[in-house]
């Protein structure tokens, strides 16, 4: 029934009792008596009324007193009003685990703080990353746990409009990026991940970039200085003209060399994850790459020591690309008088290429950043041979794309083997024998 509608009923009521107890009364000699007694006997019933609600509130979980009247539309009203209360909690309480589930399954480290920077929850990944431990630390202020300055300048700023990036002290250690939500009455959620792998990324970008700006830079250098020669020099003999002239064609020859390698190193890479289905014959493409460079090294033993009828799983340009880069490698970097031997045999992990010099060696410490697009042990000495610093680096990309392994092995004063090992299931024997 309607509120209004329910106090027209009782007032009603109540002035209908009035009239019938102060009609009694005045039958009974006394109508005022009578009207007295009416209005103590309702004044009693809502008495009695507003005990019965007062003592159901005490405890709320049982079910609501039966009442009447006007009595009984408000105890409904307030049982109705809990029920919602009661239920929007269950709610939220679903809610607020459905969060602490999503964000205790998450990578990055999650950690609710309230207005005293104490720790109220955190997620697993704050005890790998920050050494922040659930339920032990709750109630620590974070402040305390983490000793950061930057951290703590950043938190008590309460400007998190834009992350926090906070360096490892030393080399070799992790890279931390922190986000700031506030929420409730002063708590915050405080969202922490390693950007390690994304920082040291941007770091090998901005590398790259002035990497080729300048193995660019020092040819056209070059080329402008012969170009202004001829320019400054109009009665420049012919002579000097054509020296000079072999000079621009080189550096332009050099800049093409450098280009062409980027290229190529970037097709790779965007080619790494496609599956091969071509068996390339490893005998046929040994001896192919063989014949095609012997005529640029006449004077250079070059021997091929092969187990014939094996073919890998692959990409005949890029492996045709990366054995030719190791071989050319042994030549340039090994006198002129000691061989190079190419090999091509079984082994436990596989198939295996190598390429065996009798060159000056690399010292350890260069070889795991060997394949790093122009890393250069001797500078000058690469540069001379015209080398674009990029061969090693296509040979790594090559092997990935390959699943199969770079190995190097090198000793300085005896000679270094480069090796591409292929993986046992990627490699075809000859119809007598198999590796599978
Ligand atoms: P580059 O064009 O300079 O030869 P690479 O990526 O092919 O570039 O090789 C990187 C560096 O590794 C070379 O500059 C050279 O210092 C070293 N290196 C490569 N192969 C050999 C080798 N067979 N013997 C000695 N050093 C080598």
């Amino acid at each position: 029934m309607r509120p209004g509608l329910t106090w027209f009923y009782e007032l009603r009521l109540l002035l209908l009792a009035i009239i019938a107890g102060t009609g009694l009364g005045w039958l009974a000699g006394s109508p005022l008596g009578g009207f007295a007694a009416t209005v103590s006997g309702a004044l009693l019933v809502w008495v009695w009324q507003v005990r019965k609600i007062n003592r159901w509130l005490d405890s709320p979980e049982t079910t609501p007193p039966e009442s009447f009247g006007i009595w009984g539309v408000i105890l409904d009203n307030i049982y109705l009003l809990q029920r919602r209360n009661r239920e929007a909690q269950n709610r939220l309480a679903s809610a607020l685990d459905y969060l602490q589930d999503s964000l205790a399954s998450m990578r990055d480290a999650a950690l609710i703080i309230d207005k005293r920077s104490a720790i109220a929850w955190c997620n697993e990944s704050a005890r790998s990353l920050l050494g922040v431990q659930f339920p032990e630390d709750r109630g620590q202020p974070i402040l305390n746990l983490l000793r950061m300055p930057e951290f703590h300048a950043y938190l008590d700023s309460e400007d998190y409009q834009y992350p926090l990036q906070v360096l490892p002290p030393q080399e070799g250690g992790v890279c931390l990026e922190f986000e700031v939500s506030r929420f409730g009455d002063g708590d915050r959620l405080i969202l922490v991940r390693d950007v390690t792998d994304r920082i040291r990324l941007e770091e090998m970008r901005q590398d790259f970039v002035a990497n080729v700006s300048h193995e660019l830079r020092t040819p056209l250098t070059v080329i402008k200085g012969h170009i202004q020669m001829a320019i400054d020099n109009p009665t420049m003999g012919p002579d000097h003209l054509q020296r000079s002239l072999a000079q621009v064609d080189a550096q332009t020859a050099r800049m093409e060399n450098l280009l062409t390698d980027l290229l190529w190193l970037s097709r790779i890479e965007s080619m790494e994850h496609e599956r091969k289905t071509e068996w390339v014959a490893v005998d046929k493409l040994l001896e192919t790459l063989v014949a095609e460079l012997r005529p640029g090294f006449q004077d250079r033993e070059i021997e091929l020591e092969i187990r014939t009828g094996y073919a890998v799983m692959g990409d005949v340009k890029q492996l045709h690309s990366a054995v030719s880069n190791l071989i050319i490698n042994a030549l340039k970097y090994s006198p002129a008088e000691s061989p190079v031997i190419i090999r091509g045999f079984i082994e436990e992990q596989g198939y295996v290429i190598e390429v065996q010099d009798n060159g000056p060696g690399i010292e350890a410490g260069h070889l795991p950043r060997l394949t790093e697009r122009f890393y250069r042990v001797d500078k000058s000495r690469s540069q001379a041979t015209g080398g674009t610093g990029l061969g090693l680096a296509i040979v790594k990309h090559v092997a990935n794309a390959h699943n199969a392994e770079l190995r190097i092995q090198s000793e300085v004063g005896v000679g270094s083997v480069f090796a591409l090992v292929f993986q046992p299931e990627l490699v075809r024997g000859d119809s007598t024998e198999t590796l599978q």
